[in-house]
């Protein structure tokens, strides 16, 4: 099995005839999916995500791939190839169409539609392809075959991309789940088909490759869901993705044969369902949805409210409500059902939520406590199936952090993929597929671009660094004015703290370090405002690392008298 190498330099320039594979987001990690596809110098992208801040980037909203090393050959791009509407997986297409607004995108049409609403709130007016399962196309000289796949999206599509270095399936997310709601399951015969014909490469979803066994059947969570409706007392409140069309569509269909009416709450809730109803991917029985204020008439036990915020996001709907800070109030006898996953690092404000909830009263219904919820992605047991039926020559595990590509890559052994084809590579790293061998053969810049306020790419790890300082430190400035003959204070200096604990005498202590400082400084004839400066943070820090053990940001200003 190949690993990566921290010491990978620029790769040497594709052999002529080569596929080269750089994911530029998804491996190492969970989110920000993109692979790019290079063939005869020209580029395809599958998938352009973001991935969702952790609590030591703080302040950033999402994480986008970095474009670096495909800045300079936009042009060459033929198209970007959408496998479904997940934000993880469509989140960052905005940010690279502002940099070439015309590059085609291709998906189908709940992807696009979902990547439409999107595009809007950037006014950006994209150029798309719908396509769907069996559907071939040619995009430069990448020919690509759509298969269908099972996800927790509808509409998700897996791509085959055939070109003269070989053939390449990329799963895309995907699950097995034989009896999904809208019977449209992975499409196992079409696999085979192209294992039959000779996959060179596989790009699998890792996702859920250290989970043993087969994922469940959304299907299965009827009972449980039927549970919550059938003995909630009073209101009934769920919380889900607001992608989770076919999670939904169980609450709605439940929720009507309960008698109840329903209204979707929080605006991308209302916005996806708007769509994926109208594009008849969510069947609503007629007079079930109801506005916010037909629904305050109605008696607590016939009303439905369907929400966004099962990850405890402060500004969604639910967490709102957690706090007392939304129109819909909880009360004592009211349901709350989350419908979702727990995405690892956001159990404490999962948590909060579910605590302040219950504390106004309500039954807090949960996948810690019920069987409310199944993965969308495919297992262990799944994936053994995978590699059984497509046998590929080399695989790369995609979409995970590295135990779950290090586990999907030992299943493609376990199947009998020959270890030298199985290539476990991080962001950034070039795998080139030539005469039908993949080796690793360098790396491209892949950090991190964060999006921040309004600006994109402007706050690096030194602003986080500072950030994460001045939360758990505090920050000390230090006003010095310097008497520009001597070098030395003119007066007293004033400090200015904040976070950082203190009362009026505890200053007192350092004035003596800092004179002791710049009487230094002076002696040996060194001067300017910004040494002087260098000078006190580093006897503040001292004293404050000695005396309180920490270790807050200093800014020092020196001021010439
Ligand atoms: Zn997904």
């Amino acid at each position: 099995m190949s690993h990566a190498h921290p010491e990978l330099r620029t790769p040497p320039p594709l052999p002529a005839g080569g596929l080269r594979v750089v994911a530029l987001g998804g491996l190492g990690e969970i989110g920000r999916n993109m692979t790019v596809f290079e063939h005869a110098g020209r580029l395809l992208i599958v998938d352009c995500g973001v991935l969702f801040p952790e609590e030591h980037q703080p302040g950033v909203d999402v994480i986008l791939p970095d474009f670096t090393s495909i800045r300079d050959r936009l042009d060459d791009v033929e198209a970007i190839v959408l496998t479904h509407g997940h934000e993880d997986h469509i989140g960052g297409v905005p940010y690279l169409l502002r940099e070439r607004p015309d590059i085609p995108l291709v998906g189908s049409k709940l992807t696009l539609a979902f990547i439409d609403a999107k595009l809007k709130e950037h006014r950006i007016r994209p150029v798309k392809v719908e396509v769907s399962e069996g559907d071939e196309l040619a995009f430069g000289p990448f020919d690509c075959e759509f298969v269908a796949v099972n996800h927790s999206i509808p509409d998700s599509l897996a791509v085959a991309i055939r070109t003269a270095a070989g053939l390449v399936l990329h799963t895309g997310d995907f699950k097995m789940d034989q009896f999904p709601l809208d019977g449209r399951i992975t499409d196992l015969r079409a696999f085979a088909r192209l294992g039959e014909e000779g996959v060179d490469l596989f790009l699998t979803d890792s996702t859920n490759a250290e989970v043993p066994g087969f994922t469940t059947s959304e299907g299965e969570l009827v009972p449980a869901i039927e549970t919550v409706f059938r003995t909630a007392p009073r209101r009934v409140i769920v919380s889900s993705f607001a992608s989770h069309v076919h999670r939904i569509q169980q609450i709605l269909d439940v929720a009507h044969a309960h008698g109840r009416k329903v209204a979707f709450v929080g605006r991308s809730m209302v916005r996806n369902m708007g769509i994926a109803q109208e594009l008849g991917y969510l069947t609503v029985p007629p007079g079930l949805l109801v506005d916010m204020k037909a629904l305050e008439k109605l008696p607590a036990d016939r009303v439905c409210l369907v929400c966004t915020g099962s990850q405890g996001e402060p500004m969604a709907a639910l967490s709102r409500m957690a706090n007392r800070d939304h129109v819909i109030r909880i009360t004592e006898g009211d349901t709350v059902l989350l419908a979702s996953s727990l995405i690892p690092g956001n159990e404490n404000a999962v948590y909060r939520v579910i605590n302040e909830l219950t504390r106004w009263g309500a039954n807090v219904v949960h996948k810690g406590n019920a069987k409310v919820h199944v993965s969308g992605h495919a297992s262990a047991g799944e994936l053994a199936y995978c590699y059984n039926v497509v046998r590929p020559r080399n695989v790369l595990p995609v979409h995970g952090e590295w135990r779950h590509l290090k586990a999907n890559a030992d299943i493609a052994v376990r199947t009998g993929v020959h270890p030298r084809g199985v290539v476990i590579a991080e962001d950034g790293v070039v795998v080139d597929l030539v005469d039908g061998r993949v080796r690793i053969t360098g790396k491209v810049p892949a950090g991190n671009v964060y999006v921040d306020g309004m600006t994109v790419g402007g706050a690096t790890e030194a602003h986080l660094r500072d950030r994460r300082t001045l939360a758990n430190e505090g920050v000390i400035s230090v006003v010095a004015i310097v008497d520009a003959d001597t070098g030395l204070l003119a007066e007293e200096p004033d400090f200015l703290a904040r976070g950082f604990v203190h009362d009026e005498a505890t200053f007192e202590d350092v004035v003596p370090l800092i004179e002791k400082a710049l009487a230094k400084a002076a002696e040996e004839g060194v001067g300017g405002a910004v040494q002087l400066e260098q000078l006190i943070a580093r006897a503040v820090g001292t004293w404050a690392n000695k005396t309180y053990r920490r270790s807050p940001m200093i800014i020092p200003i020196v001021v010439d008298a």
